[in-house]
């Protein structure tokens, strides 16, 4: 813990950490030598991990990297926090993100970016977003781990830019309460290691059930770690050929079917397979993510949380909410407000929110056709590119920064499990990720085949 607390001291330009607590940690790893001298220690006794700004951690400012939660500090732990907290871990502080999880390159952050440790020559890129913090953290050693969130790729995206592991469960396999709702449809929790291994060790100690959250599934909690055993003879794996889009690099290409040879010679069966809808994810997610953001956030009225604008005499409860929000929330959240009203208004719910949603069900169809036919799980590349330079999209078209979750949101509208696994490094020396996905409550398998990619 002290080691990492001063990494942390001497990286403050990578601006991962925007919270940080060491008497809290010191105390916490002290508790946990103690109950290591008493032979009692819990999976994650003593490890220092850095925990996502998204995450309410009592008594720590929580602000999801936005202005409208600044001041914030929960009275309560987020399940997920709490279920690391008693399994040992010991919380360095809270990492930079994207302002509510909305963004691909953590740009839009109130506490402005946390930059990737990699760089080339000496321009400075992003490391992804919205879990940029955690996976610039992990990359730089300022912590042995971290927990992100994902809602359409925040994890894998993140991890593939860092040269880290990073998974997303099934949707319900880690309790919900209490982490900053985006999309509460699509969002996860999920680990963000060094290793697979590390990944199985964390996911265990973060799900399990929870009854504040109903979706939270009431499932046995696999032992992960014991199920990375490297054999995956006699598995299928699918890969899709609809991934294979317009203009995707060569080197993305490669590292792709490199991936396959080297499950082919671990023993799997590589096999074509087809996800048709596959084209229409990327509009879904953007339709959906933004109609469930726009509710969620409804409640940041400057009554409830953090910020209240200062107000000019004769202004009413309007005003209060209208500057409040104009105020507090950055450009990307108020398109997302906007967007999100948009196609739940009465004229336009049919037309986008209802066909968005028909979507969905088509895309979760195709994996459960695949996987009905017998494919164990599928391999893709996590992003389309490697780690880009900052500024480089966040002035350009929105619509650009949203085509680098081409290969992530299926698997959220989906609810599938899916775990992104460094492969190398591309000709720039940057690192690059694979996606593996898997069927619903099979974390392990999939672990278990990502570990043979490492
Ligand atoms: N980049 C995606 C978005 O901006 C995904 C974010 C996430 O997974 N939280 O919505």
């Amino acid at each position: 813990t002290e080691a990492c607390l001063s990494a942390i001291e001497g990286a403050g330009a990578l601006n991962a950490f925007v919270h940080k607590t060491p008497d809290l940690a010191l105390e916490r790893a002290r508790a946990a030598d103690a109950r290591l001298a008493q032979g009692d220690a819990p999976a994650m006794c003593g490890l220092p991990i850095g925990i996502k700004d998204l995450f309410c951690t009592e008594g720590v400012a929580s602000q999801a990297a936005s202005r409208i939660l600044q001041g914030f500090r929960p009275e309560y732990e987020s399940s997920v926090s709490a279920k690391l907290r008693d399994a040992g871990a010991v919380m360095l502080g809270k990492l930079n993100m994207d302002e509510f999880a909305m963004g691909s390159s953590n740009e839009t952050s109130v506490y402005g970016n946390a930059v990737n440790p990699w760089k080339v020559d000496t321009r400075d890129l992003t490391p992804g977003g919205s879990s940029g913090g955690s996976a610039a953290a992990v990359a730089a050693d300022l912590c042995l781990a971290a927990t992100g969130t994902d809602t359409g790729g925040s994890i894998r995206q993140p991890a593939a830019f860092t040269g880290t592991v990073g998974i997303k469960p099934t949707y319900g396999r880690c309790s919900r309460w209490g982490i900053v709702a985006f999309a509460s449809s699509l969002d996860q929790a999920g680990p963000m290691t060094k290793t697979v291994r590390d990944a199985a060790i964390m996911l265990e100690a973060m799900c399990g059930h929870d009854p504040k959250d109903s979706t939270s599934a009431d499932l046995p909690v696999p032992d992960f770690e014991a199920m990375l055993t490297g054999d995956i003879r006699g598995k299928t794996i699918g890969i899709p050929r609809e991934y294979r889009i317009d203009g995707m690099p060569e080197e993305i290409a490669a590292l792709w079917d490199r991936g396959a040879d080297m499950l082919r010679d671990a023993g799997a069966k590589i096999v074509e397979i087809s996800l048709p809808h596959t084209k229409y994810a990327l509009p879904a997610y953007y339709v959906i993510a933004p109609a469930e953001a726009s509710s969620n956030l409804a409640r940041y009225d400057g009554v409830r949380y953090g910020h209240r604008a200062s107000l000019a005499a004769g202004d009413g409860i309007t005003e209060m909410y209208e500057k409040t929000r104009a105020e507090g929330f950055g450009p990307e959240v108020q398109r997302r407000v906007m967007i999100g009203t948009y196609v739940l208004s009465a004229g336009f719910y049919d037309a986008y929110y209802n066909r968005a949603r028909k979507v969905r069900t088509l895309i979760k169809r195709d994996f459960e056709t695949v996987f009905a036919d017998g494919v164990d799980a599928i391999l893709t590349p996590a992003t389309p590119s490697a780690a880009f330079g900052l500024g480089e999209m966040a002035n350009a078209d929105p619509v650009q920064m949203y085509l680098n979750d081409v290969f992530t949101v299926t698997v959220n509208l989906a609810g599938l499990p899916g775990i992104s696994v460094p492969a190398g490094l591309d000709s720039a020396g940057l690192p690059l990720g694979l996606q593996l996905i898997g069927r619903p409550w099979e974390e392990g398998d999939l672990l278990n085949t990502a570990h043979v990619l490492e």
